[in-house]
């Protein structure tokens, strides 16, 4: 594991709210049910997964939520979407948003993740005074609250060049007596399924927006059960008309005919491709777009039968390109190591095959040259130390 630690990362598939600690969900449910807003009692069984399995059922801001059974180690993927409408009830508001970007940020650079794109889908709660603006603001927020790591998210300013020398500098570079990190973070904007054509809309020009403060992207998550692809679409072709990558969630549930539509998108990178058929495989291989492969995600939604029967193998023999995951840390308790840890020890990689499989998701990344050569140096100076 210590290993899987120090190689440098890159991770590309990360929900902001999905990626939560368990202690500031905790912290936030208890200021909630102090005010008198919720039940502490009933959701903190939910957050520290333990007991399973679990009845919750609790009122909150006088609306009913009935979480029935939720099996706290495998969660059926309609059981995650239920305890993220939790974590949302929990976390959106500015302060709290803010302080979940920070940690975040924080915890991937502390295990050595130097380019992190980080996804959050933008809310609108009126009761608040939050729209989707202000919410992608307290994110930004949160990226310059970040002081115990060094932090590169504004495109096309100095700091790539101030970074590339703190990125390169030697391992042991101290600051105040600690070791410091950096990180380069770029930002994705989430339509959500739930969403209308407008609000999807409403996204993209949001993302362009604020694509001066690092919003590359668009990702369409959010219930594979829910929706249809025609009402992403006008706002996914008008993203891409624009210049910004997307990213969609695809083949998450068996849907053939969504598949089919989304790699006929060709978008910059899909995640999952767990319900892919022959022809899905077929055309996705054909079309050489990079998949975002979240392992404990895909077991625990119980989205793949087994880890040996992950369809990592088969697109790793491909030499298909791919690039390890989290999805939601906190929700699913993981890490970006230890993703690493069980590729390695599941598919019998080496660390020299670890390593190239880091250092080649630069090549996904959805940051301009210049960041990307930056991490090319630091993986290039990374080997030396590593081996
Ligand atoms: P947020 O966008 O920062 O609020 O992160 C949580 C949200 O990401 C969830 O409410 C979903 O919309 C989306 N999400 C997280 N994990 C998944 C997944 O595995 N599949 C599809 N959508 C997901």
């Amino acid at each position: 594991m210590e290993w899987c630690v120090s190689v440098p990362k890159i991770e590309l598939h990360a929900h902001l709210n999905g990626s939560i600690r368990d202690s500031t969900l905790l912290d936030l449910a208890r200021a909630l049910g102090d005010k008198g807003l919720i039940d502490f009692s009933q959701v903190e069984h939910v957050i520290l997964k333990r007991l399973s399995p679990i009845y919750t059922h609790f009122c909150v801001l006088k609306l009913e939520f009935d979480y029935g059974y939720l099996n706290t180690d495998n969660r059926s993927l309609s059981e995650v979407f239920k305890l993220f409408d939790l974590i949302h009830i929990v976390t959106t508001d500015h302060s709290s948003i803010t302080r979940i970007t920070k940690e975040v940020v924080e915890d991937f650079a502390s295990e050595n993740v130097v380019y992190l794109e980080l996804r959050t889908t933008p809310k609108k709660n009126d009761s608040l005074g939050m729209s989707k603006r202000s919410y992608v603001e307290a994110v930004l927020e949160g990226l310059r609250a970040v002081s115990s790591v060094d932090v590169a998210f504004i495109p096309n300013s100095e700091e790539p060049v101030n970074l590339s020398s703190t990125l390169l500098s030697d391992a042991s570079d101290k600051c105040n007596g600690n070791t410091r990190k950096k990180i380069f973070v770029r930002l994705l904007l989430s339509i959500d399924r739930r969403e209308t054509t407008e609000a999807a809309m409403e996204t993209v020009m949001l993302a362009l927006e604020m694509r001066r403060f690092g919003v590359v992207g668009i990702d369409l998550s959010g219930n594979p059960a829910v929706g249809e692809w025609i009402t992403y679409l006008p706002a996914l072709m008008f993203a891409r008309q624009q210049g910004l990558y997307v990213t969609l969630h695809c083949g998450e549930v068996s849907n053939s005919k969504e598949i089919h539509n989304m790699l006929d998108f060709l978008p910059q990178r899909i995640g999952h491709a767990c319900f892919f058929e022959e022809e899905h495989w077929r055309k996705l291989k054909s079309s050489n777009i990079p998949v975002e492969i979240c392992l404990t995600s895909n077991i625990r939604t119980l989205s793949v039968p087994t880890i040996d029967a992950h369809h990592f193998v088969d697109l790793y023999n491909a030499k298909h390109p791919l690039v390890l995951c989290t999805d939601d840390s906190g929700v699913f308790s993981t890490s970006l190591s230890n993703e690493y840890k069980i590729a390695a020890s599941t598919f019998g990689l080496g660390q020299k095959e670890m390593f190239e499989l880091s250092k080649n998701s630069i090549e996904f990344i959805f940051a301009d040259d210049v960041v990307k050569e930056v991490l090319r140096k630091t993986f290039d100076s990374a080997a030396k130390s590593l081996t």
